[in-house]
């Protein structure tokens, strides 16, 4: 049977040094949901990402995202796909000693249901 991880909202995935890649359909729906325009949001809340391939989100000076508010992530409804996709989707070795989502043993059906559920944009996982 598959394991699926069941995010606890730690928030430490949103802390830990790295970036937060944005494709051009993110930026629209972010910018939309932060009621800026493409060109202010890019402005307020992006940077350029180390290889220079893209953007990625700003950090906090101290190295948390910037949508970072206390314990929750203020654009859950819209986050990236990076986000929405660990641990699940991608992951690296060890990440368990950090993460804290929960590893449940689920039928190969509910696997795939919640596969597709983070997926698919729009739903709030
Ligand atoms: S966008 Fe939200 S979920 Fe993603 S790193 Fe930032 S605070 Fe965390
Ligand atoms: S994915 Fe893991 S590290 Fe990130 S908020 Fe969920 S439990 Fe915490």
């Amino acid at each position: 049977m598959p394991i699926f991880y069941e995010c606890q909202r730690c928030t430490a995935c949103c802390r830990w040094p790295g970036q937060v890649r944005l494709t051009n359909e993110e930026i629209t729906r972010l910018a939309a949901f932060k009621g800026l325009s493409e060109a202010d949001f890019i402005q307020q809340f992006t940077r350029l990402r180390w290889d220079r391939g893209g953007l990625a989100l700003l950090e906090k000076p101290d190295g948390g995202c910037i949508f970072l508010e206390g314990d929750d992530c203020s654009v859950q409804a819209v986050k990236p796909q990076q986000c929405r996709d660990f641990p699940n989707l991608w992951n690296f070795p060890g990440f368990q000693q950090t993460c804290q989502a929960f590893p449940r043993e689920v039928s190969e059906a509910e696997y795939a249901r919640r596969i597709a559920l983070i997926k698919s944009t729009g739903s709030h996982q």
